[in-house]
C-alpha cells in the first residue's frame, strides 16, 4: 500500500522571502518536491492553501508583530516538526541585530511617529525559538539549495537533517585562500557557519556572517583579535551583529555588563 505523503507548510514571517524563493528557484527539482509531499501551504507558490494539521512546517523570517506571534503559535500547535528556515528564523537576522528595547522603541517612533498600527502591533523582532520549540535549524541567508534539498529528502524519510557544523574558515582553507585576517581585513569566517562554500573569501571579499554564528563560535577570542588588529569597537560590533541577530547582541550585552 502506498504510504501517505507528508503534509508540509511553508510559512513566511518577517524577512525578505529569499528562503521561500530558494524553493521556487529549484527549477528542476520543483515538480519532484511537489510530487513527493503534499504541500498544503505555500503562499508564494500556490493559491489553494489549507491551514490544517501538518507533519512539517518550514518557517522563514523572524517574529516582528503580535499577529506573527499568534500565527507562529498556531503553526506550532498544528505541526509535528517545525524547522527554522533561514537566518531570520534561526537567529533573528538583520531586523533583530540589537537587543536594547529602549533604542528599539526610539527607532520605531523615529520611523513611524505616533502611527496607529491597526493591522498588527509591532514587537521587537526575535527569532522563532523565542516563542516556540524549534526542532531543526536550517541556516543561511538565504538557505543553500544543496542543504535544503538534502534536509527535505531526509525529513521526508523520517531522518533528521545533517548540517554543516564547522565555520566558513574550513571551506576557505579547502580552497587554499590566503587568510584575509592576515591582511588586516575584518573577516567573520571563524564565527560563521559553513555551507556557503566560502564564496566571499574565494573572491577576496571578507565574510559578513550571513549564515549566522556557529554553535561553538568563540566570540570573545575573535573580538579581542579584531581589537588587537586595530578595529574599533563600533566597527566590530556592527559587523558581528549584522546578520547574527540576538545571539551576537546577547554577547555584546553580557560583555558590556562584565566590563562595568
Ligand atoms: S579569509 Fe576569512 S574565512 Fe578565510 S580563513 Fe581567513 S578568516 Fe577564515
Ligand atoms: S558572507 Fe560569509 S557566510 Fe555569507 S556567503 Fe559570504 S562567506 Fe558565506
Amino acid at each position: 500500500m502506498a504510504q501517505d505523503k507528508l503534509k508540509i507548510g511553508v510559512y513566511e514571517l518577517t524577512g525578505c522571502a529569499g528562503d521561500a524563493l530558494l524553493i521556487v528557484d529549484c527549477e528542476e527539482e520543483l515538480v519532484p518536491i511537489f510530487t513527493a509531499a503534499d504541500i498544503e501551504v505555500f503562499l508564494m507558490a500556490k493559491s489553494d492553501n489549507r491551514h490544517g494539521d501538518l507533519d512539517l512546517a518550514l518557517v522563514e523570517g523572524s517574529v516582528s508583530t503580535e499577529k506573527e506571534k499568534e500565527e507562529l503559535l498556531d503553526i506550532r500547535r498544528r505541526s509535528k516538526i517545525v524547522v527554522a528556515f533561514g537566518n531570520c528564523a534561526c537567529v533573528g537576522g538583520i531586523q533583530a541585530a540589537f537587543l536594547d528595547k529602549k533604542n528599539w522603541e526610539k527607532n520605531l517612533k523615529k520611523v513611524y511617529g505616533n502611527h496607529d498600527f491597526s493591522h498588527s502591533q509591532p514587537v521587537q523582532s526575535k527569532p522563532i525559538d523565542a516563542f516556540v520549540k524549534v526542532d531543526y535549524y536550517l541556516p543561511g541567508c538565504p538557505v543553500g539549495k544543496e542543504q535544503f534539498l538534502s534536509t527535505f529528502n531526509r525529513l521526508l524519510r523520517g531522518n533528521p537533517p545533517e548540517l554543516y557544523r564547522f565555520p566558513v574558515c574550513i571551506e576557505c582553507k579547502w580552497q587554499e585562500n590566503d587568510c584575509l585576517l592576515n591582511k588586516d581585513i575584518l573577516c567573520l569566517g571563524p564565527l560563521t557557519l559553513g555551507g556557503c562554500g566560502s564564496v566571499c573569501p574565494d573572491h577576496n571579499i571578507p565574510c559578513f556572517g550571513c549564515w549566522g554564528p556557529t554553535e561553538e563560535a568563540n566570540l570573545t577570542s575573535e573580538y579581542r583579535l579584531l581589537l588587537n588588529k586595530g578595529f574599533d569597537v563600533a566597527a566590530i560590533k556592527n559587523r558581528m551583529a549584522n546578520y547574527s541577530g540576538t545571539r551576537i547582541a546577547e554577547f555584546f550585552e553580557t560583555f558590556r555588563k562584565e566590563k562595568r
